[in-house]
């Protein structure tokens, strides 16, 4: 047996957990349909004033799920969810369920050329949709052809509470777009129905979680019902969490972390999930303040802001127990701070879309070690079930301490990407999944990230890969070249910059360049600098070394 195959981390697992864990159900329906069984009367949903219990959100869900399957959607289709943290999620999410189907998870900051690549890679045929983003967005995706959609239900950030917060709220009407079905309408017209279809199995997609890559071309994770639902068991057991406990709702919905340690861990337990349709740090501050969460866990960007909240004390943070950060690399010094300030120490927590959020976290309680050589704050051991092996530059078992490739295989490793087999092959040879980032154990089975294999930025836990911005800047007449890589940047961690050659006799500034950039793509993505250079550094056979420009511009 390899050093690794032995889980030398699990001695440091908190006393009384085990091993293995065997979750007691296998689809999230189930999960949810047993938590219903025993908590109707939990709420599950609280945003700013108002209130959903589960079984408001079943009655709900089974509505819309009737309201679909009544315009032809069908089991095994797929339905884009394009809201942000709003309850529309959860009752989208489990109305593709009831009606036999599964969600594609998408990031409402997406502009129509996204939209319409996802919709149509996934061949969406309904779409849950914010009724601001119908007009501007979703309209033109769907009229291009591209796409499969039939249905669109609207929604608004406005439904389900009554306080009208200004600060998120102030410039928002509503409308009724054409064609479209509103969604407070459909659970009126259809309540008291359900939609006639089989339940979905444990190895059924229950969302499509999409991810970039080297190849610029966003892949759909498959996020089956039995790879999400261990995963919520996961932060339940590691986490020591139950139905006393109340979970802030942080971490964007449509990304895998909120997906399984807000959404999927709230119906698990049950409790209650507090959403405030998006992070805005005083509104967010102002929602511990009213319903006391006792835990979270959200990008490291998340917690800096909440501290940084003027007027926020010691007593405001101190309902929250369990507190995690994931999806982009702590700073041990900030974590420091943030201890100092609140009380509260941030446990380290570290997966992708493909592992169903955790494939390491840090015991609960402890504080984790910090490397000495790279100063990396340690990502903590892997989780229940799972071999994480770090693999050298041939894909051979790099000694204990060496530095390579985290390579992962567990319960909440996804079976691959929608329809790419090719790339399901690449990543995930024999089921173990290839991170792309690389690090080392030690001796004592904690685990550090000191670099990464994949170009990927990581912006504040948002990723984004230089080929797809590269891509868009070619379509610029101008652009003659292209190079996007990775800076610091204090706050984000990482931000975005371009290197940019001009064609012959082309006139354009950099800020054009940006503004046509920020007019294709979500806010995260577009270069927050372009720098001009004649020629862009290239390998003898043309390959453009992005490491290169990076290293020239760190
Ligand atoms: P995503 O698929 O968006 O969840 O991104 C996964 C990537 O985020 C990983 O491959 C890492 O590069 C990065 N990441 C996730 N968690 C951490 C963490 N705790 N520290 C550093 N990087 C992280």
């Amino acid at each position: 047996m390899s050093a690794y195959s032995q889980r030398p981390w699990l001695k440091l697992y908190s006393p009384g957990l085990p091993a293995d864990i065997t979750p007691e159900h296998s689809t999230l329906l189930e999960v949810f349909r047993s938590a219903l069984r025993r908590r109707p009367d939990t709420e599950i949903i609280r945003y700013f004033d108002g209130v959903m219990t589960m079984s408001e959100l079943d009655e709900a869900s089974d509505a819309l799920a009737a309201a679909l399957a009544e315009r032809g959607f069908a089991p095994g289709d797929r339905m884009g969810i394009y809201v942000q943290n709003d309850p529309a999620f959860l009752i989208g999410l489990l109305a593709v369920w009831k009606a036999g189907g599964a969600g594609v998870a998408i990031n409402p900051m997406n502009k129509a050329r996204e939209l319409t690549y996802l919709l149509a890679d996934s061949g969406a045929t309904a779409l849950l949709c914010l009724e601001e983003l119908y007009d501007g967005v979703a309209k033109a995706a769907i009229e291009s052809g591209s796409t499969s959609v039939r249905t669109v239900v609207t929604c608004s950030p406005l439904d389900g509470q009554t306080r009208n917060d200004p600060r998120l709220f102030a410039a928002l009407g509503r409308s009724r777009p054409e064609g479209t079905l509103d969604l407070t309408e459909v659970l009126d017209s259809h309540a008291g129905r359900r939609a006639d279809a089989p339940e979905p199995g444990p190895d059924d997609v229950a969302v499509l979680t999409y991810t970039s890559g080297t190849t610029g071309v966003p892949k759909g994770a498959m996020n089956t019902h039995r790879t999400m639902t261990f995963n919520a068991v996961t932060y339940r057991e590691w986490m020591k969490l139950g139905t006393d406990d109340a979970i802030l709702g942080v971490a964007p919905l449509f990304h895998i972390t909120g997906l399984i340690g807000h959404v999927a861990l709230a119906l698990l337990l049950p409790c209650p999930l507090i959403l405030a349709h998006r992070f805005h740090p005083e509104v967010v501050m102002d929602a511990i303040r009213e319903h006391r969460p006792s835990f979270t866990v959200g990008a490291i960007t998340v917690f800096i802001s909440l501290a940084g909240v003027e007027g926020a004390t010691r007593d405001d943070f101190s309902s929250l127990r369990v507190v995690y950060s994931g999806g982009a690399p702590i700073a041990p010094a900030v974590n420091q701070q943030f201890l100092d300030q609140t009380g509260i120490y941030i446990h380290n927590i570290y997966g992708l879309t493909e592992t169903n959020s955790p494939s390491h976290a840090v015991p609960l309680g402890v504080h984790a070690p910090v490397d000495p050589t790279s100063g990396a704050l340690s990502v903590g051991v892997p989780v229940f079930n799972t071999v994480v092996r770090i693999l050298d530059e041939d894909g051979n078992e790099a000694p204990v301490g060496e530095i390579g490739e985290i390579a992962t295989t567990g319960p909440q490793v996804v079976p691959g990407y929608w329809q790419k087999p090719e790339a399901t092959e690449a990543s995930l040879p024999g089921g173990e999944l290839r991170t792309g980032d690389v690090g080392f154990m030690d001796p004592d089975g904690w685990f550090y990230l000191v670099d990464r294999k994949k170009d990927m930025i990581n912006a504040a836990g948002y990723k984004v890969w230089p080929r797809e911005v590269e891509d868009v800047l070619y379509g610029h007449p101008a652009v003659r070249e292209a190079a996007v890589v990775g800076v610091p940047d204090e706050y984000r961690g990482e931000t975005v910059k371009a290197f940019v050659s001009l064609k012959p006799g082309a006139v354009i500034t950099p800020e054009e360049l940006i503004d046509y950039c920020r007019s294709q793509m979500a806010a995260y993505k577009y270069p927050r600098s372009v720098e001009f250079v004649d020629e862009l550094p290239k390998t003898t056979t043309g390959k453009i070394l992005r490491r290169e420009l990076r290293d020239q511009a760190t």
